[in-house]
């Protein structure tokens, strides 16, 4: 395997998946257009035509005989998505004619590109901030108006900005009180101890704001867990395929008929939930159905919100309270033949899943455990665990330098926490970044990425 730190290499990868009217291959790097010549018959060679210009000719084999008619986009360094000269050719979506291209390209000194080398290589370039290109994973797998709304605010370097910013602040105060210790015999402030104070609270609350969005940002992207328990027969299985308006659960009327936890996923309000139907927590010696049960407790330990269902006949709930990470809601099936008796707690739901009654107050419902009435297109959200990691040590860091000035220690040893501030902010933006850290977040890319 070559070294995909040398950026020296041509890289070559279909950018999009098999079973297409069309595929393209994106070939890149210094001997991109070179490459592409060797294989390309248009009207004149590539390595004669400007950047951002399309060609159509054909792709032939060592012998010249014809193997696509294609379109061929050129971009020239830098201004391509890696930095590098690239080459995107786009040929008839069958795999024999893919891959015959890539054996071609190869042959001729192009190596097949790593899992997400290609916005590897424009993070290096400095084409854009590790943030940025993280966000382009999220935006291809985005699959909600938020999700997308989302990412796309982090593509386009909002957060990175308001990143860089703090970072830029905090460097400027450290480079005064480092300029202090310069001159520690004359015993001077450069760094005035009140704005230095109500720079850092403010900082501390922009981090904190950042941190707190993060429930809300990882809802957004992945979408929002919930599961639906209830003892066999409650009408689980309906309730889910009413929700999402399909046929995905089995519906019977044999107890248990739902062994297996079943999902399903709706979009409300732009935002993605995902259902699972539950086996329902009961006691049996059947082993299979033992299974479906253990993993009810996982599907109730994952999910952000959990549907408690019964029916009207025996409207009885465990005792569970909402936390800072699940909401519960209580609802009573099956109204439309018995009526639902008059002592429920005001917060319980009445339904019939099977006649529709009461879905959409339960929709509602759910719609409104995810408040995104503060959001605007634009808005700044934390969606990453590897960013949310980072800002919860650069508070800690932030606090520390604090309680620092808060007990008069020298401006050395105050510099050193607000650096470590720093440091933990260009984590983020990728300023600090280590191969172990880039190799954990583009290895989980796609090939082509
Ligand atoms: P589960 O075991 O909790 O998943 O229950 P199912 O969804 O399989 O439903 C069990 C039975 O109750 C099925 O015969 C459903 O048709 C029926 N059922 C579900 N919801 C309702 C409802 O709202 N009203 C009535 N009358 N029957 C329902």
């Amino acid at each position: 395997m070559y070294n995909h730190l040398d950026t020296d290499t041509t890289i070559i990868a279909p950018a999009t998946v098999a079973g297409g009217a069309v595929m393209v291959v994106r070939l890149s790097g210094n001997r991109a257009i070179d490459i592409a010549d060797g294989l390309f018959r248009g009207k004149k060679p590539l390595r004669n035509c400007e950047g951002y210009t399309l060609h159509y000719g054909r792709i032939v084999d060592e012998s010249e005989r014809t193997i696509d008619d294609v379109v061929v986009a050129l971009f020239r360094a830098p201004h391509s998505y890696t930095g590098d000269d690239t080459v995107e050719i786009t040929l008839h979506g069958s795999e024999y004619i893919t891959s015959e291209l890539l054996r071609l390209a190869i042959n001729r000194g192009a190596k097949m590109a790593m899992p997400g080398e290609f916005t590897r290589r424009a993070f290096l370039a400095g084409k854009m901030d590790l943030s940025r290109a993280e966000a382009v994973a999220d935006i291809i797998a985005s699959d909600s108006m938020w999700s997308h709304n989302v990412a796309s605010t982090q593509m386009r370097g909002g957060y990175s900005e308001r990143l860089t910013s703090l970072r830029d602040e905090l460097l400027r105060l450290c480079s005064l009180l480092e300029l202090e210790l310069d001159f520690s015999e004359e015993d001077v402030e450069f760094a005035d101890r009140t704005t230095l104070r109500t720079t850092l609270d403010a900082i501390g609350s922009q981090i904190e704001q950042l941190t707190s969005s993060f429930a809300l940002g990882k809802a957004l992207k992945n979408g929002v867990n919930v599961a639906i328990v209830g003892k066999p027969n409650v009408g689980k299985s309906t309730l889910l395929n009413a929700l999402v308006e399909e046929d995905r659960a089995m519906v019977s009327d044999i107890a248990g008929t739902t062994r297996d936890t079943i999902e399903a996923t709706t979009t409300i309000n732009g935002v993605r939930y995902r259902f699972v139907d539950t086996a329902g927590i009961h006691t049996t010696a059947d082993k299979l159905e033992q299974m479906g049960i253990d993993r009810t407790h996982r599907a109730i330990a994952n999910a952000s919100i959990v549907i408690h269902l019964t029916t009207a006949d025996n409207p009885t709930f465990d005792a569970v309270e909402d936390s800072d990470t699940q909401h519960h809601i209580r609802v009573v099936n099956k109204i439309d033949t018995t009526p639902a008796p008059a002592t429920l707690s005001p917060d319980t739901l009445c339904i019939s899943a099977k006649s529709g009654i009461g879905i959409e107050a339960l929709r509602e419902r759910l719609a409104a455990t995810i408040d995104t009435s503060k959001l605007g297109t634009g808005s700044v959200v934390v969606s990453n665990m590897r960013h949310y990691a980072a800002l919860r040590e650069a508070y800690t860091a932030l606090t520390s330098a604090r309680t620092a000035m808060d007990n008069g220690l020298p401006s050395d040893l105050l510099s050193e926490d607000i650096r470590r501030v720093v440091h933990y902010l260009g984590e983020i933006t990728g300023e600090i970044t280590s191969d172990d850290i880039l190799h954990s977040i583009f290895s989980h890319f796609c090939i082509g990425k």
